[in-house]
């Protein structure tokens, strides 16, 4: 009787295992991941951030695949077109640059995901010049007392998480 009752359990949790297996593939399939298995999730529980010293760069990517052998890191973004956004490249250069400095392996390429559509971004030499000039440029502007405004947008002001501190915010026109 116990040994049938450990099958029957056995067996429940065999089906358990298939049905979320499933129900990850179905969620990748909508949300416009692409293929390949996920190491690293801060989506539905956040997950603890990258650190690479070599850098001094922190963060946390909304994915990171494993695809042929490599670490991919995936960042999921909201937001008009047209895709995909500079700061969204610049961040998710960012996330390939520490990726790449935490796992000591080669990271190719980061992918955003723009309303389902997945959007393939080269970690090529040229990405990775701008990364390290914005780094160099951010670093100096630490360094300074005062740093004035680079726009004049009202609509970022009003996005901007820094609001709260900043002296040079510009209002919108209501
Ligand atoms: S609120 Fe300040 S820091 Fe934020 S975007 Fe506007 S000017 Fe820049």
């Amino acid at each position: 009787m116990v040994i049938i009752i450990l099958i029957f359990c056995a067996f429940l949790l065999f089906l358990t295992a298939l049905w979320l297996q499933q129900s990850v593939k179905r969620k990748k399939k909508s949300s416009g991941i692409p293929q390949g298995t996920i190491l690293y999730s801060d989506l539905n529980v956040p997950a603890t951030p990258l650190f690479s010293r070599r850098h001094r760069l922190t963060g946390k990517p909304d994915y990171i695949l494993s695809k042929q052998n490599r670490c991919i890191p995936v960042e999921v973004k909201s937001g008009k077109g047209p895709y995909p956004h500079q700061n969204h490249i610049l961040q998710l250069a960012a996330y390939c640059q520490i990726l790449e400095d935490t796992s000591g392996e080669f990271v190719p390429e980061g992918i955003l995901v723009y309303n389902n559509v997945p959007y393939t971004i080269p970690f090529d030499p040229k990405l990775r010049f701008e990364l390290e000039s914005v780094m160099k440029t951010m670093r100096a502007s630490l360094r300074k007392s005062s740093v004035p405004r680079n726009h004049d947008e009202p609509g970022r002001c009003h996005r901007c998480s820094m609001r709260r501190y900043c002296t040079d915010i510009l209002i919108e026109n209501s």
